[in-house]
Order: structure tokens, then sequence, then C-alpha cells
């Protein structure tokens, strides 16, 4: 077992897209997984919280880490034996999760281009399922292999062990800080179709005239759609939707639509209604809104951005307006996406 250099008093400014300021007491970067048995028995930190970072995306510091970071960044990329249904590929998940979809286009190897542009390392995809344009990880997903805290040992995990919700899994509920997700394996359809039932993805193909789209057409679409909509967070800080879309009952729905005709929803298995967050903070007059320098997004105000120099506290205090008010004008909470530390 080698010893990993523990670095301490590590600002983590350049490793989060809000762009925040905030110091971790420890931290290592973790190449291997023999490294994390090693680091996490070491007696300045066993005792510690800890924060497991990937790309650092989806999360949002809002103050100092009195405890260990742990970054992940272990890579490779290995094809398993294919089933007569999938070709199945084991990614590290220190990988980004973009180029690592490119580069399974490119391999011929196809299936994951609708996530296409989701920043963020190939480890932390797991965590929330991450979804967009009508598919989700889960949909191409086999399994993973994590390092367990408590037994120091390294365990297989299941499609059903993963129990994937939206934007959930058991990594945020029973098993939250538990795992450390060291490598997925997907499992990517043989034969492959195009998923083109989201109206964006579908339009964007028809406004560049693909009638029958291969899988590069549908990734170029994406990107296309992505790049318009969303701000780059090398640009303007953000971690993409700060808020779920939130679920509903019929009722409710019934209720919210008479008062507010035009509020967007889609119909969910069940009877229950997903409706569309970013509606909800537009209607309650938030978009574009600025407080210190935080703001909501101009083109899509389910995104909460870092208009220059924004702490972290600045950025939850307009977290929780948005909250408060969504609350006030449609009886609806809004939960967010990203973890707040
Ligand atoms: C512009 C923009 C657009 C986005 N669009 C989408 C989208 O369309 N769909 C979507 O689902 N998400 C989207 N996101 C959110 C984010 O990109 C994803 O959630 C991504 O999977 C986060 O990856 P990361 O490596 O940055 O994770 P981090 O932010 O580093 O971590 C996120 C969470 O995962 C945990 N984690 C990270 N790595 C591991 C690991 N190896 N083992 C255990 N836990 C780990 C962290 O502790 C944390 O709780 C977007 C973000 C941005 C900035």
């Amino acid at each position: 077992m080698e010893s990993v250099p523990l670095q301490t008093d590590v600002s983590l400014k350049a490793l989060n897209t809000f762009g925040v300021e905030a110091r971790a007491r420890f931290f290592a970067r973790i190449e291997r997984t023999d490294q994390l048995a090693a680091v996490l028995a070491d007696p300045r930190v066993r005792d510690l919280p800890r924060i497991v970072l990937g790309g650092g995306s989806n999360l949002l510091f809002t103050g100092d880490v009195d405890g260990l970071v742990l970054k992940i960044e272990i890579t490779g990329t290995r094809e398993l034996a294919p089933t007569a249904e999938h070709w199945r590929i084991e990614v590290g998940a220190g990988e980004n999760w973009h180029a690592t979809v490119q580069r399974l286009i490119e391999m011929g190897r196809p299936g994951l281009e609708n996530l296409a542009l989701i920043p963020g390392q190939v480890g932390a995809a797991p965590i929330q399922n991450i979804g967009a344009y009508g598919l989700e990880l889960a949909e191409r997903f086999e399994a993973l292999t994590a390092w367990d805290i408590e037994r120091s040992e390294r365990v297989t995990m299941s499609l059903a062990d993963c129990a994937f919700g939206y934007r959930d899994s058991a990594f945020k509920g029973p098993l939250a800080g538990r795992r450390i997700v060291l490598a997925v394996t997907l499992a990517l359809p043989r034969r492959w179709q195009p998923v083109v039932g989201y109206a964006d993805v579908a339009n964007e193909l028809a406004a560049r005239s693909v009638a029958e789209p291969m899988p590069r057409d549908v990734f170029d679409a994406v990107v296309a759609i992505r790049r318009r909509k969303l701000p780059d967070p090398a640009h303007i800080g953000n971690a993409g939707s700060f808020f779920k879309n939130p679920i509903v009952s019929r009722d409710k729905r019934a209720e919210l639509i008479a008062r507010f005709p035009s509020l967007v929803s889609y119909p969910l298995a069940g009877g229950r209604f997903k409706l569309a967050a970013g509606w909800l903070i537009d209607a309650a007059g938030l978009r574009g809104a600025t407080r210190g320098r935080a703001g909501v997004y101009e083109r899509q105000a389910l995104v909460l951005v870092n208009r220059g120099g924004a702490t972290g506290r600045e950025i939850l205090a307009l977290a929780r307006e948005v909250q408060d008010k969504v609350a006030e004008k449609f009886g609806v909470r809004l939960e967010p996406e990203p973890m707040i530390i």
C-alpha cells in the first residue's frame, strides 16, 4: 500500500464550477485505488469529515472544509466482452464525462450522445443519475465498482443496488458518504437507435435537415442546443440546474393550471406530474435577478450564476429567496440539485 501526500490548506476555487473560494484543511489527489485505503487510514484525517470531489460541477461550497477533500483522478477506459445486446465499457471515475461520450462515439460505441457536454467526471455520473434530453445514465448502466469506506474494500454494485431515480440514487440516500465510485461499466446497445423524442432535439435535427440521424448528428445537435441555452462555467460560474423539477399530484397540478394556464408540466407514470422549475422561477419574477454578486441566469431561470467574485453564501442566500418566493406563489417547495457544503 502506498502512502499519498496529504496537502494542507488548499484552495478549491479552481476545482468548483461556481468558482467560489473555499479552502480544504486536508486535500489528496487519488490516482489509484490503493491510495484510497492509505489516505483514509491516515491518523491525521481518519476521524475528520470527508468530501469526495470530481469536477466540482454539482456542488456549492458555502465555507471552508474543516476536513479532507479527496479529488478522484482514477483514469482508464477498457472494453469488456460484449453480450448479445450490449457493448460493455469500463471507465475510470476520474475520466471527463463529455470526453468519454465523444471518444466512445469515435470508437463506434455510441449511446450516450444525448448526455453530451454535461460537465464533470464519470465517477459522479451515478451519484445523481445524470440525465438530459430524454436519456438518463441508468439506461446505459451495467454496474460500478466502489470503495466501501467502513469495510475498507472494493465492492461491485449492480443497477438495482444503485437505486437510481430522477436525479437520485442510493449514494444520496442510505449510502451517502459511505462509498467512493472507482469505475463505471456502461452498457451501450449494439442495435443503436437515436433518442429523439425530446422536442428540442427533434427540432434541432429538423433545422439541420437531418432526417435519419447518425450518433454524431444527435451529439452535434445536443452540443449546439446546450451551448445556446446554458452558461459555460469557463466564462460564468454556475452548477447547471440549481433546482430539481418538482413532482406534484394530479390535484395540485389541476389547482395550479386553473390559476396559471401557461404552467409547464409533464405527465409521469402513476398519475403524477413534473413541473418545470425554470418556469416557476420565471413566473415568480426572478429570471435575471441579481443579489450582490449572485444572480439568476437571464436565459434559463433554473441556473444560478456567480456574476464575479460571489461567495457561496451569497449564492445560497439567493437560492433560499428563490425557494421562498416560489413556495409563496405556487405552494411548491423547490429542492436544490447540487450538494451544498
Ligand atoms: C453548465 C452545467 C450543465 C449541467 N447539465 C447537467 C445536465 O444536463 N444533467 C445533469 O444530470 N447534470 C448536469 N449538470 C450537473 C453536473 O455536471 C453533473 O451532476 C455531474 O455528474 C457532476 O460531476 P462532477 O464530477 O463535477 O461532480 P462533483 O460536483 O465533483 O460532485 C457531485 C457530487 O458527487 C459526489 N462525487 C463525485 N465524484 C464521486 C465519486 N467518484 N464517488 C462518490 N461520490 C462522488 C460528490 O461528493 C458530490 O456529492 C450540469 C452542470 C453544469 C455546470
